[in-house]
């Protein structure tokens, strides 16, 4: 007889996220207290009473000095105004695809519509679901029940409607359909969990081949009661909670015994009952050489090991999973990135958790994946994250013409061209072997999607409005010059592009912002100006100690002679460089004592000339220069 076990038994993300929080917190000896058993598997809760947790109905009865966990199933919204109240110390394990149902509950609440919710109503999960509503609201278990809920009055001001997480999906559907037919504007939001939905779909395919279904976990556990009831649609189906009930009454006659277990049932009872199964089947058909085999640990496709590496080469790793058999791990199935080198993930003596894909008894051989133990684990925390919104972290393992395939908890996941970068036509591919942040979109089945872009948008919004709570005149920033055009340099100063105007890059005049700084240039601004409306930001460059007009007053005092080059002509006089940015001039009626017709009869471009500063203003930045006063000098001084 074959056994066969469901791939998707067992913890899903939201139960395994729940325990673990509980479980360290009472490694941290933190006092514990959850609302209501942590999950539907009493072994379990009663291990966690036993390491000090205690189980409370309501925030009034947690003891002083105790902090709360919610657990995966959400509570209704009056219990978090409680724990406030209380200001009790709070660890939320909601699971984010129930959080979610609680903001559409919210929001039909806020919109006057009235909601209906297709689940249990005596479930915690559903009595949660309906405390987030301020509006009217109706459970139905069944299309018969929901028909009889559609009167006019219910249904006048619009409808809401979803589903509890571990609804049955083909009642669902049903339901989903009716409503359309008949309200055309109904809002429905499919809310039954990936998990749910994947182990409900593998347990409905698994019936259909074997003989006997048996199905692991709580009574109370309503997803392990929909498992029961969706297996025995198609052939004989049973449920336990621990190996302890198993009946080797039900293996007779049959060929082949499929095992799945509820979202929270421990793995450690799974592989309890599949080993008891085991036996038993083994002790009442095999033969006696069989039975010693049998002393053997038993090893079938999709049983989750764990394998001692025993050897690594650059194609495959060896590993010793305590049976006769040896144990190969390919390295195309120890993980998803392709340019990895085995000998760089695992060594020698390392302990890895594996799952069965292949038993060649005759040759003594298992074949055994890394990576789909890995991506069943990491797909969950994906789905998940594409309901909370929560930002994952990745590597770049390749790119291609359609955009970069990230590695996120061992799941490939797509990220389009468009989505790659901030600005439209960057170098996506520079991002290859890198870590990255990402928004995940999507993931159903193959399509699991992500975007890097939204996460680099939220980031530079978040920068753009501390940017604009903190900006004052005279603020200085650094800055990496992103542009430039005629009129001046475009710089970010953090997630806001200001300006520098051509005549701020320099005290000299100059005809293109090229001739002082370049795109990718990290410089020192302040700002000039700002204009919080139009969110613009004028930004100064030049600085003030650099001002040739401070040098100028500095340096050269009225009076003051010096010689410098003529570098204009005019018809009134001669233009003479002082220092760069700073031009005098010599009048006409000041180049000479003797008449001067035409400037140009005298001076020429390039020439150098001793001149006297007789005067400046400063308002105007008009120098006047005389070279007839050191004539007049000189000719004093020689008579
Ligand atoms: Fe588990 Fe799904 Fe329920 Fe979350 S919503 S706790 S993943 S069954």
């Amino acid at each position: 007889m074959e056994i066969i076990k469901a791939k998707t038994a067992g913890f899903c993300f939201g139960v395994d996220r729940a325990v673990k929080l509980t479980y360290d917190l009472l490694r941290e000896n933190r006092n514990v207290a959850t609302l209501g058993p942590l999950i539907h598997n009493p072994q379990c809760v009663a291990d966690l009473e036993k390491k000090g947790a205690v189980i409370v109905d309501s925030p009034a009865q947690v003891p002083e000095g105790y902090e709360v966990v919610i657990r995966s199933h959400g509570v209704p919204q009056h219990v978090y105004d409680e724990l406030a109240q209380r200001k009790l110390v709070t660890h939320d394990a909601t699971c984010p695809f129930v959080a979610k149902i609680h903001r559409l509950a919210k929001q039909a609440g806020e919109q006057g519509k009235t909601l209906f919710v297709a689940g249990n109503a005596d479930h915690p999960e559903v009595q949660g679901i309906v405390g987030h509503t301020a509006g009217p609201v109706f459970v139905f278990s069944c299309l018969e029940e929901l028909k009889k809920l559609l009167t006019p009055e219910n249904t006048k001001n619009g409808i809401f409607m979803v589903a509890q997480t571990t609804f049955e999906v083909k009642k669902w559907q049903e339901c989903a359909e009716f409503i359309k037919k008949v309200y055309t504007n109904a809002a429905i939001f499919d809310t039954i969990c990936n998990a749910t939905w994947a182990r409900q779909h593998e347990a409905e395919s698994l019936a259909k081949k074997c003989d006997l279904m048996v199905v692991i976990g709580g009574r109370q556990s309503s997803n392990t009661q929909k498992l029961v009831s969706v297996a025995a649609r198609y052939t004989k189906a049973v449920t336990v909670e621990t190996a302890q009930e198993l009946d080797p009454e039900w293996w007779h006659g049959a060929g082949t015994v499929g095992v799945t277990a509820g979202a929270s049932t421990p793995s450690s009872i799974i592989e309890e009952v599949l080993s008891s199964m085991s036996e038993e089947i083994r002790e009442e058909e095999l033969s006696f050489e069989e039975m010693i085999d049998a002393s053997m640990k038993p090893v079938y496709n999709g049983k989750v090991v764990k394998g001692i590496v025993t050897s690594v080469s650059p194609s495959e790793i060896q590993v010793d999973i305590g049976t006769k058999q040896t144990g190969f791990v390919k390295l195309e199935e120890l993980t998803n990135d392709p340019s990895a080198k085995a000998e760089e993930l695992v060594q020698k003596g390392d302990e890895l958790d594996l799952i069965v894909t292949k038993v060649n008894d005759q040759e003594g051989v298992v074949y055994l994946s890394k990576k789909r133990l890995d991506e069943n684990k990491g797909r969950e925390a994906v789905a998940a994250a594409v309901e909370s919104g929560e930002i994952l972290e990745g590597y770049v393992t390749e790119s291609n013409s359609g955009g970069l395939v990230v590695l996120v908890n061992n799941v490939r996941v797509f990220v389009p061209r468009s989505q790659a970068t901030l600005r439209h036509g960057e170098d996506y591919t520079k991002l290859v072997k890198t870590n990255v942040r990402l928004k995940m979109k999507q993931c159903e089945g193959r399509h699991i999607v992500g975007s890097i872009r939204e996460v680099l948008a939220a980031e530079n919004d978040a920068k753009r409005e501390e940017f604009w709570a903190n900006v004052e005149i005279g603020k200085n920033y650094t800055g990496v010059v992103k542009s430039l055009t005629n009129y001046g340099a475009f710089v970010d100063i953090g997630g806001v592009d200001g300006l520098v105007h051509i005549s701020e890059l320099s005290w000299n005049r100059i005809k293109h912002p090229s001739e002082v700084v370049s795109v990718g240039d990290t410089i020192e601004v302040y700002v000039k100006d700002i204009d919080t409306e139009n969110k613009k930001v004028s930004l100064g460059y030049k600085k003030a100690e650099d001002n040739p007009w401070e040098k100028f007053k500095a340096e050269y005092p009225i009076g003051s002679t010096f010689t410098a080059p003529v570098v204009s002509i005019t018809k009134f006089g001669a233009f003479v460089r002082i220092m760069p940015g700073i031009d005098g001039l010599v009048h006409i009626s000041e180049i000479s004592n003797d008449r001067v017709e035409k400037v140009s009869d005298v001076l020429s471009v390039g020439q150098e000339v001793e001149v006297k500063l007789t005067d400046v203003d400063f308002e105007k930045k008009r120098i006047s220069l005389s070279m007839k006063a050191l004539l007049a000098a000189d000719k004093e001084d020689a008579e």
